[in-house]
């Protein structure tokens, strides 16, 4: 196929991919932008994520654009997939950028020339691009983990990654598996046990699950979200994890056990997982002490909601309460269900897959219709893996990112010129859709400066992003996440070395960051001719 020669290649058909096609087209007037997306619709991870009971934990009027008005007012508390998805596809119409996609496609490589300095670009329909900037919006849970259980391709029955739930599939009156308690896994279990023949969850570690609490909005907190929608962002962009939320400032262990019982007991009816880490106190994510005062009081819970004993000692997690922090609704009654039951894998592990179901190392065999891997994703810089990107003089992202996957601010490389990678390694750890606006406001500073400058090309200063991964990693240290295994150490999946992935400071104090660099004239990058 001929070349097409265009301003801007922007990857990616979610938040991140839709937020950028917009900002380049319409803020930037880039006469030729095309976005590029390898599922047949938009939505991101919510086009992927169609198990039932999928949906976002960010509450509905935080989880979209601050700008986007037109989207419809929520309804709910929370959005399943299905509404998510809905929400971009009319914020891509409201954009204008529906006619710049090309679905079904999926880039396959990406290599800079610096003599024209563009970016060749192809996809694996034969799509062939010669393009100014290259923008990368591939989401940072978007490529299927599935360890490599000897025998998976033995089984008869119906099996597949959460991220890939076979349409119209029904489990009503089936034997399931699944494997993996992760937010995804646990959605699952919430949302079919009731109808199933039988559910066996298979645990390799316990998790700390909170209540959801997902609801009807009442009329005036529909009003409340219609009249406070300055005050509401104001949160979101002046706190750290962005949920539009009053993040606590009072430390866990400044306050009477009674005092602290009362605050965990209040959030714990209200609902939501980011709400019971970061509203209740300041310090659960950075003591380890204020961390065990909140584990405690999950597990006394477990114990409280489960009868059976036996299972509720299985279901009770050790160990720091951390990563990613989790919620779904009626997850642990679900085990009170004389059809659920949880098998932990932790000390007798999976050893292989068999054409009837299950066996664990002891020999112990299970039989199922249908097995779900919930077993998460090569997170952030995973999704790079399948694109081959070449940056100056040839060299490979996939080799620079092999052991440290860093990006200066998450977004900018070193000899990649006009690359630019949202939500990529070294971003913020927050909701997702204010990191991609404040990115998305980046990236178009950073061009603009370029035309101004009148350069070719700009890319970061080598310094300056193994200062950004030091820091990225000097924060991780400082908190309790570190020590907890989890995508954003990067160590989730099999044979992976712990390298922490996000920046756990905070989006605020990102923002902060990159207003110093714009006002200071962007030291950290170089701009060419
Ligand atoms: P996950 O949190 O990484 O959980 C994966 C699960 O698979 C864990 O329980 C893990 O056990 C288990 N596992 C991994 N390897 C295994 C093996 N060899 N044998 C048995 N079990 C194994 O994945 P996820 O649930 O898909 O969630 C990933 C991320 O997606 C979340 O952190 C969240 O950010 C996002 N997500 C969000 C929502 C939401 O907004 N509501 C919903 C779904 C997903 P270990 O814990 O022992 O490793």
């Amino acid at each position: 196929m001929t070349i097409q020669e265009i301003d801007a290649l922007i990857v990616g058909g979610g938040f991140g991919g839709i937020r950028l096609t917009g900002l380049l087209k319409n803020q930037l007037q880039l006469a030729k932008v095309v976005a590029i997306e390898k599922g047949e619709g938009l939505g991101g991870t919510w086009y992927w994520n169609k198990y039932p009971g999928a949906q976002s934990d960010s509450e509905s009027w935080v989880y979209g654009f601050s700008d986007d008005v037109d989207t419809p007012q929520p309804t709910t508390r929370y959005l399943y997939a299905d509404d998510v998805q809905r929400q971009l596809i009319t914020t891509a119409k409201n954009t204008n950028v529906l006619d710049n996609y090309l679905f079904e496609n999926q880039v396959v490589s990406a290599h800079y020339d610096t003599t024209s300095s563009r970016w060749h670009i192809t996809t694996d329909k034969g799509f062939r691009f010669a393009a100014t900037y290259f923008i990368t919006a591939l989401g940072i849970l978007s490529k299927p983990y599935i360890p490599n259980f000897p025998g998976i391709d033995t089984f008869q029955g119906v099996s597949f990654h959460s991220a890939g739930w076979p349409k119209g599939l029904n489990t009503d009156g089936k034997r399931v598996a699944i494997i993996g308690t992760g937010p995804s896994g646990s959605q699952i279990t919430s949302a079919i046990h009731r109808s199933v023949e039988s559910l066996v969850v298979f645990q390799k570690r316990a998790q700390y699950i909170t209540p959801v609490e997902n609801r009807a909005l009442r009329d005036e907190e529909k009003d409340a979200i219609s009249r406070d929608q300055a005050k509401i962002w104001n949160t979101v962009f002046n706190s750290l994890f962005a949920m539009g939320f009053e993040e606590s400032n009072e430390s866990a262990l400044n306050v009477s056990e009674a005092r602290r019982r009362e605050v965990y007991e209040q959030i714990w009816n209200k609902g939501g997982g980011f709400r019971f880490f970061f509203e209740a106190f300041n310090d659960l994510g950075i003591d380890f002490t204020a961390n065990e005062t909140a584990a405690a009081f999950v597990r006394e819970k477990i114990a409280e909601i489960v009868k059976d004993p036996q299972t509720a000692s299985i279901l009770q997690p050790t160990g720091a309460y951390g990563g990613r922090p989790l919620c779904a609704d009626g997850y642990y009654e679900a085990f009170n269900n004389p059809n659920v039951s949880v098998v932990s894998i932790a000390d007798n592990p999976i050893s292989r897959i068999i054409p009837t179901g299950i066996e664990l190392q002891d020999g112990t065999a299970l039989e199922f219709d249908i097995i779900v891997f919930a077993t998460g994703f090569d997170g952030v810089d995973g999704a790079y893996r399948d694109v081959d990107i070449r940056g100056r003089n040839g060299i490979r992202l996939s080799d620079v990112w092999q052991e440290r996957p860093n990006a200066l601010y998450g977004i900018s490389v070193a000899e990649f010129p006009n690359f630019f990678t949202i939500t990529g390694p070294g971003s913020p750890f927050a909701n997702i859709p204010p990191i991609v606006e404040v990115q998305g406001d980046f990236v178009v500073r950073l061009i603009r400066e370029l035309n101004q400058r009148g350069g070719r090309s700009i890319e970061a200063n080598r310094d300056a992003e193994l200062k950004w991964t030091e820091l990225v990693q000097a924060v991780s240290r400082s908190t309790v996440f570190d020590k907890v295994r989890s995508w954003i150490q990067n160590n989730n999946v099999a044979g992976s070395e712990k390298f922490p992935v996000l920046f756990l400071g905070g989006l605020n104090t990102y923002t902060a960051k990159l207003e110093e660099e714009a006002n200071i004239q962007y030291p950290s990058y170089q701009f060419l001719d």
